[in-house]
Order: C-alpha cells, then structure tokens, then sequence
C-alpha cells in the first residue's frame, strides 16, 4: 500500500501550462523586443537539412566562440550538439565558467535567466521565448511581496526553479539536492517561507522535521508521475533499480514518497550525474527512471547493454521539447532571443544564489 500524502494546504495557486508568447515576451523590455525582434539573415532554417544545420551551427559556435549548453531533458539531437548536457545547477556553473563570448542556452527561460544572473558579461541565447516552466509560474513576484507581509521576519527559501525577481525577494536559493541542508542551516527559531513546489518543502519538512509556510505549487510534469504507477512497475520489474533524479521538480512527490515509506528500499534519489555514475557502476541491468523522460537518451547512449524503463511515458516537458536544431541555428545566427536581468534585480538574485553555493 501506498502511503497517504499529507501535503499542507495553506493556499491554492492556479497555473497556465500554456505559456504564451505574450507572457513570455513580458519577461523582456520593449527596447530588448525591438532588438531583438525575427528578422532572419540569411540562408533560412527551414530550406536546410538536418546535416546542414548542424554544420552551419557548428561554424557559427566557433565563429562567435559560441558555446551550447543543454538541459538533460532537451530533445536528443540538442542534447547531441552540445558542449556540456546537464541539469539546472550544473549548467549555470557551466556558463559561470566558460570564456566563451555567447552562451546559447537550450533549456527553459529560469535557467537562462540564472546563466545571465551569473555571468553578466557574456550574452546569453534563448532558441524560443516560449520555453517557460510551469512550476517557476506558480508565483509572482507581488504575490511573494504579499506573503511576505503577512510573515514579517521569515527567512524565505527559493527553489531555482522561480524567476529572477522572484529570487531577488528571496533570502536563499535551493535546488532539491541541498534543499534539506539549506533549510538546516537556518535556526531552529526561525519562521520560514518554502517556494514554490509543494512536494518538496514536504519531503524537506519529513526529513529536517521543521514546520515551514510551503507554497502550493507543483510542476506539471511531475504531477504525471503517479507514484501508485511506479509502485505497479517496481512490483512488474523486482529485479530494477528505481532511481528518482532529485533537480527540476519533476519527482519531488515521489521524493515525499520515499520519505513516508511508500516506495521500495532499492530506490536511490540521485542527480543527473550521479544518475549516471550510478548505473554505470550498478550491477542491475534494469533501472526504473522517475523523471522526465529526456534523461533515458543519455543513459541508454552510455549504457547500450541495460535497460531503462520510463516511470511515466507521459513525464514530458513540453517546454524542454521547444528547442529544435532550426532555433538553435536562428538564435547564433540572428541573437535570437538575448536574455537579459536588470542589474538592480540580478545582484540581489545572485546573492541568494550564492548563499546558497556556500552551503552546498
Ligand atoms: S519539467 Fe517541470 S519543473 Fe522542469 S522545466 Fe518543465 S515544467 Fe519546469
């Protein structure tokens, strides 16, 4: 049997999956639009085959000293072009690294935000405005201000995956691999205000035993993970390992599983790359993934002798999959689109980043 879920309901949000152009485009200043606006030079992506593109971005990365960062969940072939592949945290270190002069991030919109946040000297490319994330548009920065006023004093604690000035209202940054030694490094007496995915600050409360203000966000993708489903495949496959990849929020309810008892004992909450270290040194040659299903291609490109079965086939972000070769080509060649936080916001961001760096 499943353990119940005993998620607090402290408030309802709603959210759009459907992220708009409009909505998107908000993000950015009429000055940034107007620069930035499509105008295609060029020869145009949509004549070119897919050996063409390739070779076309492959000039244009050298000729700009251009480098491609992409998120594990993008589509194979992105994930094939690029100069480093990894989840959120891991990227942003990538670009805070690099001494490439163009960063083109193939991700979501949060990330590429928190590329621009840390490296404020490089410029940095989003292949489409529209790839957003359902969990980061759970809160506002003026509902944040809001909850704020009504817990004067409370230490508020921000997953990465929020917007910059969400993450400029907010005390310290987390990831949901350090976000139980984030919160346990706050003392004991101090209210705190966990956002914005809810299955994580529970799996945090169940394993500091602190009582934190969570807001009710969740990520749609995750929401496709039903644990009572991974339970049915753990029973079909006694034999796999069920390895939950702990960064981007896509299983952080199969997290809180884990935390209640409710998921087998071989089940192991690793990053992406410990994911793949993992497997790699594991004697089991069938491993249940819970995440969103963009991970399998790596792991099964490094591991063609196992086999990975998807927790859920319907764990697909669809803002992930927005990143095509054609977009990659069109943002190098054309600056198309540049990311970019007031400085105001992004020094106030990068100190609860980097507060958060500091613990782990
Ligand atoms: S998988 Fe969920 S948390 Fe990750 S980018 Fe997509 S919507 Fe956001």
């Amino acid at each position: 049997m499943m353990a119940a879920r005993t998620i607090p309901v402290e408030r309802q949000v709603c959210y759009n999956v459907e992220l708009t152009i409009e909505k998107a485009v908000s993000i950015m200043s009429i000055d940034q639009l107007t620069s930035t606006q499509i105008v295609e030079t060029g020869p145009k992506a949509d004549s070119m085959s897919q050996e063409e593109l390739i070779e076309a971005i492959n000039q244009l990365r050298k000729e700009r000293n251009a480098v491609i960062l992409a998120h594990n969940y993008q589509i194979p072939v992105i994930q094939d072009i690029a100069d480093f592949t990894g989840d959120s945290l891991g990227l942003a270190r990538q670009a805070a690294k690099t001494d490439a002069d163009v960063i083109v991030f193939c991700g979501v919109h949060f990330m590429a935000e928190t590329a621009a946040i840390l490296c404020p000297d490089k410029k940095v490319l989003l292949p489409d405005l529209e790839a957003g994330c359902s969990l980061a548009d759970t809160i506002t920065v003026e509902q944040l201000r809001e909850w704020k006023k009504q817990h004067p004093g409370a230490v508020v604690v921000a997953y990465v995956n929020t917007s910059a000035a969400v993450k400029a209202e907010s005390d310290i940054c987390c990831t949901s691999s350090n976000a139980v030694e984030v919160v346990q490094a706050i003392p004991e007496d101090q209210e705190i205000l966990f956002l914005p995915d809810m299955f994580l600050g529970s799996y945090v409360e169940k394993m500091t035993g602190r009582k934190m203000h969570i807001w009710m966000g969740e990520c749609h993708v995750h929401a496709a993970i039903h644990p009572d489903e991974v339970q049915r495949l753990a029973e079909k496959h006694p034999e796999a390992e069920l390895l939950i990849h702990p960064e981007c929020g896509c299983s952080t309810s199969a997290m809180y599983e884990v935390a209640a008892g409710g998921l087998p004992s071989n089940t192991a909450l690793l990053s992406t790359g410990k994911m793949i270290k993992h497997v790699a040194q594991s004697p089991a040659e069938t491993f249940i993934v819970a995440t969103e299903v963009g991970i399998l291609h790596r792991l099964q490109q490094e591991n063609p002798a196992k086999r990975f079965v998807p927790a859920s086939e319907h764990a697909v972000c669809p803002f992930m999959k927005m990143i095509t070769l054609e977009k990659v080509y069109r943002s190098l060649k054309d600056d198309i689109y540049v990311i970019e936080v007031d400085p105001d916001t992004a020094a106030k961001a990068r100190r609860a980043i980097e507060r958060m760096l500091e613990i782990g």
